[in-house]
């Protein structure tokens, strides 16, 4: 995720991303719903009274194509919340937020828009050419 929404994260919710690590592992796409996670979480320890330094995010980020969010201490509301959460990711385009649909290729998962996958199968196309260019000292022309 951008650094920009990854400090906005940070700054609006510190409790509960003091110990992460490795920033969020996900596309900014996905930036909403997490933030949306995020409060839910933040309305579900306030409304229980709950120790918010119990509650700390240890690791956020997309495996097998769904958000996956850890946290030190959960309960049913925050798994629930958390179950919500992931629903969400299965249909959101992890790169722009847009409507999107799981995609299974070449062993990877992820859930992507129409255009975002043409603009990543292209992209991955001209790596691919680079790639043969350097290797091989020809250049591979479509
Ligand atoms: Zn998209």
């Amino acid at each position: 995720m951008r650094d920009d929404l990854t400090q906005t994260l940070y700054n609006d919710f510190p409790a509960l991303y003091t110990g992460m690590c490795w920033g969020f592992e996900t596309g900014n796409g996905w930036y909403q719903i997490i933030r949306c996670l995020s409060i839910s979480i933040n309305n579900i320890i306030a409304s229980a009274s709950l120790d918010p330094s119990q509650f700390t995010a240890v690791q956020v980020k997309e495996k097998f194509g769904l958000l996956r969010v850890y946290i030190s201490t959960t309960n049913n509301a925050i798994q629930d919340a958390i179950y919500h959460a992931v629903q969400e990711s299965s249909r959101t385009c992890e790169m722009c937020g847009g409507p999107g649909v799981q995609i299974a290729r070449g062993g990877w998962m992820r859930v992507s828009c129409e255009p975002c996958e043409a603009e990543r199968v292209r992209i991955r196309r001209k790596d691919t050419r680079r790639y043969n260019r350097r290797d091989s000292g020809t250049m591979e022309v479509e």
